[in-house]
């Protein structure tokens, strides 16, 4: 059985020049299912949702998103109602 062929990073210091190559088995495209390039982009997305549901920075903006379609709604109203009172 092939190994998986990703480079992982040593949690020890003294290993940091030396990187390794995943010890885990290829179950497919030669990788594990840890390091498989689609599970890692899985993973990324997720934990950039995750970062984003978290950061009050994100929830600010996706606020303002919020309000400013909620304003353009209220405006195309607005404008609605002054063509009808004239
Ligand atoms: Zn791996």
């Amino acid at each position: 059985m092939d190994k998986c062929k990703a480079r992982v990073q040593s949690r020890n210091i003294w290993d940091d020049f030396h990187p390794r190559t995943c010890s885990r088995k290829a179950v497919k495209d030669g990788f594990c299912l840890i390091h498989h390039p689609e599970e890692e982009t899985k993973r990324e997305k997720l934990r950039g949702e995750r970062y984003k549901a978290s950061n009050p920075y994100y929830r600010a903006m996706d606020r303002i998103g919020e309000l400013e379609r909620e304003v353009e709604e209220l405006k195309s109203k607005i404008i609605s109602y002054e063509i009808r009172s004239c």
